[in-house]
């Protein structure tokens, strides 16, 4: 689990710059492409501001020529009475000279052309029916006409004006003009954009592309193509639909026309159905946009490998400070070690040391002991040697009856060296050195059984005082007892010139701990012994009685036990010992409530 934590972790950054690899640019591509859309727009609004201005101004340059011509004598008494067609059509010609227009030219009211400005030329109009033309159907309507075509005579395209003549309200025929908006195109071609003028019925009129002109933005109907032809309109093989598909981008207008793509901005031309379209190559768009992008790629990919670089350094300087560190905590360890292994040697030695002192001190207790014995028996032995021979000397005599009273001293005196062997017993009485969980209240029962007599003898009195429910603890029980009656034994000597001797043994139990406290009322500890109390042979006693290693030997077996030993001065008097021992155990479902 830990592994695959550590490897997703040593994982993620370069999951993360590899991320950033393909995220960046790509963010940085649409932010720069908005953002020069918006200035392409920009541009493209004034751009087709200003092509339509153009338009405008060359189609409004002639507007007023058909209305004025309409209102002159000249051509209204031509049309109406029949003047001088000669004269007419030299004021035509002069006049469309001045207006720089293409041809002026007037029509009776069944569309014929009865003079124009190209009369002198092949081309002229003159004779032609164009009844057929919507800006003459408009005129004669009372309207003025405005068409964009071809011209029947010359193929040239242009854009026609038309008014009616009125004489006293009638109307007797129309006045047109015909502009060429080429010189408009080549302007528009020689700017290199790309700009075309559409009609309602979407076919290209004007495009500064040449190759555009005519065809349409989308397919056309039936019906269109044959109002087209009955007007003679456009050249109908031109009429092919161009490949343009409309689509958006980043919300911006674009389309593609024959697989080039294009901005797109259009407006509508007041008041002529036709509808100006500025269209942006955007090849330079998606320049700039893989451009930046392939930038920030190449900026991203640099910050990532001078992080990695970075990191890497940083990483191994890492690894050597813990290299470092390592080898530091290594040879401190190896010192610890070291020094643990000294310590338990010391250890060792020391305890090898404190049993050596102790079996010496046993030793030496036992040859003190032994002495002791021996005095103590020699008195008895010689006592009852007498009195055997005092025995023998009653029997000899036949004095049986005085016999008794000296068996009994005998007796006695078998007593008092059982009581001597016993003693003995008791001090050399080895452990098991079994650990057992035992109730401590068994081991300090027992201990007071072996004292007993020595209570009785020495008119001690006891005062118990322990829990009515078994408390448990580890260790060897002969240990303790031995340490109890060690205790009791100092105290009953301690009390030897007391007059009423009491011990009080009082066991507690708290915390997960029991405390045995054994005091007596004597003299209490004197203050040298005290301060040295638990060190071997340290003793008041005299000597061949004490060997002062009893309560050096307690201590170690409590400690042994993991518990504690203390001795101190009762305030009232005598003196005090409290043990202190680990519980283990305890059971208080047998104690009275
Ligand atoms: P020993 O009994 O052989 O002297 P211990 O180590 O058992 O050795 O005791 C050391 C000394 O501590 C005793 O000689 C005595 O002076 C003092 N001592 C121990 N218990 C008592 C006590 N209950 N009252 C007064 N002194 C005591």
């Amino acid at each position: 689990m830990r592994y695959f934590k550590d490897s997703r972790r040593k994982a993620l950054p370069g999951i993360m710059g590899f991320l950033s690899m393909l995220l960046v640019p790509l963010i940085v591509a649409l932010v720069v492409q908005y953002d020069y859309l918006q200035d392409l727009e920009r541009v493209s609004e004034e751009r087709l501001a200003l092509y339509e201005r153009t338009l405008n101004s060359a189609l409004q340059k002639h507007e007023y020529l058909p209305y004025l011509l309409a209102q002159t004598g000249i051509i209204k008494d031509l049309l109406s009475e029949g003047g001088d067609r000669i004269r007419m059509n030299s004021f035509l010609q002069s006049a469309n000279e001045r207006a720089e227009s293409e041809a002026i030219y007037i029509l009776d009211t069944d569309g014929i052309v009865i003079a124009a400005s190209n009369w002198m030329k092949k081309t002229s109009f003159i004779g032609l029916d164009l009844s057929f033309r919507p800006y003459f159907k408009d005129a004669m309507n009372g309207a003025a006409g405005k068409f964009f075509g071809v011209g029947i005579m010359a193929g040239r395209p242009g854009f026609y004006i038309s008014h009616p003549v009125r004489v006293n309200g009638r109307i007797v025929g129309v006045v047109a003009t015909k502009i060429v908006l080429s010189a408009l195109e080549t302007l528009w071609q020689e700017g290199g954009e790309t700009v075309f003028v559409a009609d309602s019925n979407g076919v290209i009129v004007l495009s500064s592309r040449p190759s555009w002109k005519y065809r349409t933005l989308a397919p056309l109907s039936a019906e269109i193509r044959n109002r087209i032809h009955e007007r003679w309109q456009f050249p109908q093989p031109k009429l092919k639909s161009l490949q343009s598909q409309s689509s958006t981008l980043l919300g911006f207008r674009e389309t593609i026309i024959d697989k080039e793509r294009f901005l797109k901005n259009s407006r509508s031309i007041p008041g002529m159905n036709w509808e100006i379209t500025y269209l942006m190559n955007e090849d330079p768009l998606w320049e700039r946009t893989l451009g930046m992008a392939l930038t920030s790629f190449i900026l991203v990919g640099l910050a990532i490998l001078t992080r990695m670089f970075v990191r890497e350094r940083s990483q191994r300087e890492l690894s050597r400070q813990q290299a470092l560190e390592a080898e530091k905590i290594r040879s401190m360890n190896k010192q610890l070690a070291q020094e643990i292994e000294e310590r338990k040697r010391t250890e060792l030695e020391l305890r090898e040391a404190q049993e050596e002192l102790v079996q010496a001190g046993k030793l030496a207790a036992l040859g003190e002991m032994a002495t002791a014995v021996a005095h103590e028996l020699n008195q008895p032995i010689a006592a009852s040697k007498t009195y055997i021979a005092s025995c023998r000397l009653m029997l000899n005599r036949g004095k049986l009856d005085e016999l008794e009273p000296t068996l009994n001293k005998i007796s006695d005196l078998c007593d008092r060296m059982a009581k001597v062997t016993g003693q003995l017993k008791s001090f050399v009485r080895k452990s098991s050195n079994k650990k057992t969980k035992f109730d401590l209240r068994r081991a300090v029962n027992e201990s007071l059984t072996l004292m007993r007599h020595q209570f009785q003898v020495e008119n001690c009195e006891l005062q118990l005082d322990m829990p009515e429910y078994p408390i448990y603890i580890m260790g060897d029980h002969v240990r303790l007892e031995q340490v109890l009656i060690n205790l009791f034994r100092n105290a009953l000597d301690s009390m030897l010139h007391t007059a009423s001797p009491v011990i009080g043994v009082e066991m507690a139990h708290e915390n997960g701990h029991a405390t045995i406290l054994v005091r007596d009322n004597g003299p209490g500890i004197g203050t040298e012994i005290g301060k040295r109390l638990f060190e071997p042979f340290v003793t008041s006693k005299k000597e061949g009685v004490g060997m002062g290693l009893g309560l050096s030997i307690s201590y170690k077996i409590i400690k042994d036990m993991g518990g504690d030993i203390r001795g101190r001065n009762r305030d009232e008097c005598g003196a005090e010992f409290v043990l202190t021992l680990p519980v283990v155990d305890h059971d208080t479902s047998g104690a009275e409530a």
